[in-house]
């Protein structure tokens, strides 16, 4: 007798019950405001039911009180009607689908059933068979066969709709696993109607609901079905439990039963403390991913913004240099006195408009510039060059301007030649003179001047341009570089100016390798404007680095 309760066919109902009912309550519990949550734990509940009816109604058998096995078989169905019309509930939930006209019918049909069940005409008399026992279907019970298959075809094809026509090939997988589940489950599951028709098959039918646990476990674990993150590890946490609380029974002694209920309890603590934690940390994890998220799509905006400001700055500036030049053009040659000779007022307002229109040509060339180094069109002809012949240039172009506002102009040269420099000359050139354009600016007249100083610095090349002008003050200092960064005080001494020329100026030496910082001991001070460029021997490399900054913007 003893033998035979253990045997097999009795432990798988009482195997699967455990497996359902520990995932139906998990799932439940995980978000009881989820339709599809709800549904899945009902579901449970049902086929718990079914389970735990069919252990009771095995040990009933082994028992021979025949009256009993009919109590048990008859506690199944209450449970068993349900299950068609609330899987295919499930099914729909899942599907993102509202519960139908066929699911409120199914309902209704059910508590007929439930009602049916009770009476002689659904099941009644008992077929004994070798693994157990069953009451025998009645004409309700035919019935009852079609609204079942009928409810489980209708479930699976609705999943089966459902996987169709999604594209995502990892959502495909996951639903294929659920319609899995659910065949094996229902249609496994369903030969335990066979002994109703007095067949008596081994009963594999009550295996079913394990491996349908086993495959939504997997599922959840594998492509977070349901949206439970936190499975394997609770699963995990469950089993650890149950070892431990086992264990207690198994104590020998007072001493040892205490010390194991406390272990278990220890374990039962930090396991509650380790979910919490771990859930508090992926709903973080997620929290960074929703603003990341969101981060993202206000860059890209920002950027789309950006794109069309750069736009509009470029085709502005296009349409302005063309008669920028023109008025050049014809002023100098008014001035030469190809129009006939001018009064000496005359030659001077001319003169004022003159250098009025270089300073919109001036402004020009910078918008351009910028609207270069945006869109990455600004390109660079890197060359072998002296930078001393290139400061040289710089110094005589200045010559002139420096002596007008009564400031001296020094060039500091090196005793030795320098080693040659693979630079874009023309741009390096730019930035110097525009470095030593502003030591004149910003210095007040007859106050001192300028100095241009070349070195060898390290592996690298310095070119300083100092001034005794009016200084930057430290607040200033970092944002001097960047776009449309003018300086509090400056614009006394120059009205005209942009705050663009050291964004571009920084712009083009970082394209050649190099850095740009500028230095002042403070208001009143002078200022150190400093370029860094490194000696390179290969052209490659000089492109390869200009490559690898342009990566990185
Ligand atoms: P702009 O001269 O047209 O204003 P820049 O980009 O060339 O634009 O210079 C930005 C700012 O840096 C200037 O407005 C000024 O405040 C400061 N600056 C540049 N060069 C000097 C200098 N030699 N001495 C003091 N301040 C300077």
């Amino acid at each position: 007798m003893n033998q035979s309760i253990i045997s097999l066919p009795i432990l798988f109902p009482l195997l699967s019950a455990v497996f359902v009912l520990g995932l139906g309550i998990f799932v439940f519990s995980k978000n009881v405001n989820n339709i599809l949550n709800r549904l899945f734990g009902l579901v449970s509940v049902v086929f718990v039911m079914w389970l735990f009816g069919t252990f009771m109604m095995f040990i009933a058998n082994l028992r021979g009180n025949d009256s009993m096995v009919i109590f048990w078989d008859r506690f199944i169905y209450i449970g068993v009607v349900f299950m068609p019309p609330l899987e295919y509930h499930f099914s729909l939930a899942f599907a993102n689908r509202k519960a139908n006209k066929l699911v409120y019918f199914g309902y209704i049909l059910s508590i007929l059933f439930l009602f049916l069940s009770r009476t002689d005409y659904f099941v009644s008399g008992l077929f004994k068979y070798r693994w157990g026992a069953h009451t025998v279907a009645q004409i309700g019970h035919h019935f009852f066969m079609i609204f079942f298959f009928f409810y489980i075809f209708a479930l699976l094809f609705t999943l089966y709709k459902y996987r169709r026509d999604l594209e995502d090939r990892q959502e495909q997988t996951k639903i294929f696993l659920v319609i899995l589940a659910f065949a094996i489950l229902n249609l496994v599951g369903g030969l335990g109607y066979l002994p109703a028709y007095q067949i008596g098959v081994f009963p594999v039918s009550l295996i079913a609901p394990t491996i349908f646990a086993l495959i939504i476990g997997y599922t959840i674990i594998k492509y977070n079905f349901l949206e439970i993150k936190t499975f394997a590890t609770q699963v995990f946490i469950f089993f650890i439990l149950s070892v431990s609380f086992a264990d207690v029974f198994f104590s020998n002694n007072l001493n040892e039963y205490i010390l194991r209920s406390v272990f278990f309890a220890a374990i039962g603590f930090f396991s509650f403390l380790l979910i919490r934690s771990i859930e508090a940390e992926l709903s973080r994890k997620e929290e960074l991913q929703l603003m990341s998220n969101k981060l993202a799509q206000a860059n890209d905006q920002l950027r789309k913004l950006d794109n069309a400001k750069s736009e509009f700055i470029s085709i502005a500036s296009h349409q302005l240099r063309t008669p920028l030049t023109a008025i050049k053009g014809f002023i100098s040659l008014m001035l030469e006195g190809s129009y006939g000779k001018m009064a000496p007022e005359q030659v001077d307002v001319l003169n004022k408009v003159y250098s009025s229109n270089e300073r919109l040509v001036n402004l020009v060339e910078d918008l351009l510039n910028i609207s270069r180094i945006e869109s990455g069109r600004m390109e660079f002809q890197f060359d072998k060059w002296k930078i001393e012949d290139i400061c040289q240039e710089v110094i005589d172009t200045f010559v002139l301007r420096a002596k007008e506002h009564k400031l001296y102009l020094e060039y500091k040269k090196p005793d030795q030649p320098l080693p040659e420099l693979i630079i874009d000359g023309v741009k390096v050139r730019e930035v110097i003179s525009n470095l030593v354009d502003n030591a004149i600016k910003y210095t007040l007249e007859g106050k001192g001047g300028v100095t241009l100083k070349v070195e060898q610095w390290g592996e690298s090349i310095r070119v300083t341009v100092s001034d005794t002008g009016i200084g930057i003050p430290e607040s200033e200092l970092p944002y001097l570089f960047a776009k449309f960064s003018r300086g509090k005080d400056t614009s006394r001494l120059n009205t005209g100016g942009t705050g663009l020329g050291l964004y571009v100026g920084k712009t083009m030496i970082e394209n050649n390798g190099g850095k740009i910082w500028a230095e002042s001991d403070g208001a009143g001070l002078g200022s150190r404007f400093i370029i860094e460029l490194p000696i390179v021997k290969h052209k490659e490399e000089a492109e390869e680095r200009l490559q690898k900054f342009i990566n990185k913007i």
